[in-house]
């Protein structure tokens, strides 16, 4: 199976051979039709699959689709959630690596440092927001994020969420961006707490695990 045959678009595939991917992990393989697809996914893997470039190359694809909008008026369309500050970065590293020859703009927010320069990042315009949970409500209740337009969720790590505290943050975030969406739940385990998290948030999910 090559990135070609999962109907990548062109300037997703000139990235991947910029990074030198040649060939799709388990997970790409069987997460990307399905994120295409516009379908709800819920994802048993761990760091170190290739697992963010599961849901990011599809998202860039789907994003990319619609016409791209004024820089200053850009709706926020995508929000990934992420339990660390080292893992946002990770992501929107990734997001910017893999998105690099589409028109897409992509910024992090997170905790423990000053939200000044974050702000102004997000005032310029961007199609998809990495954040950790604690500082995205903050930010929300400033009315600096508008989380109303956003049209793909993913929420990364959940069991980590959960170990961390942060399924109250997560619920709050949840219940503040439209309930018509696609939602893709990540975990690297599925005790019963997270698989009811995962209910309720899901609507028909799609069972990848690797
Ligand atoms: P992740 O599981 O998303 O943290 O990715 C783990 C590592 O694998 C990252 O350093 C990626 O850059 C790399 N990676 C992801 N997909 C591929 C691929 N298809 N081929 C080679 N490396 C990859």
């Amino acid at each position: 199976m090559s990135f070609k045959e999962l109907n990548l678009i062109e300037p997703l595939l000139k990235a991947l051979s910029a990074e030198g991917y040649t060939h799709p992990t388990p997970i790409q393989e069987k997460a990307i039709p399905i994120v295409l697809q516009q379908k709800d996914l819920l994802g048993c893997a761990q760091t170190g699959t290739g697992k963010t470039a599961a849901f990011a190359l599809p998202m860039l694809q789907l994003l990319s689709a619609q016409p791209i909008q004024k820089s200053t008026r850009r709706d926020i369309r995508a929000l990934i959630l992420t339990p660390t500050r080292e893992l946002a970065i990770q992501i929107k590293e990734s997001f910017q690596s893999y998105g690099k020859f589409t028109a897409l703009r992509q910024a992090v927010i997170f905790g423990g440092v000053s939200q000044g320069k974050q702000v102004e990042e997000i005032n310029k315009g961007v199609d998809v927001l990495i954040a950790t949970p604690g500082r995205l409500l903050d930010l929300v209740s400033q009315r600096l994020v508008n989380l109303q337009h956003i049209q793909i969720f993913v929420l990364d790590e959940a069991d980590r969420m959960l170990d961390m505290g942060f399924v109250n943050d997560v619920k709050k975030i949840i219940s503040k961006i439209p309930v018509k969406r696609q939602t893709l739940f990540f975990s690297a385990t599925m005790p019963s707490e997270i698989s009811n998290l995962a209910n309720t948030i899901l609507s028909n999910p799609v069972r990848v695990e690797v």
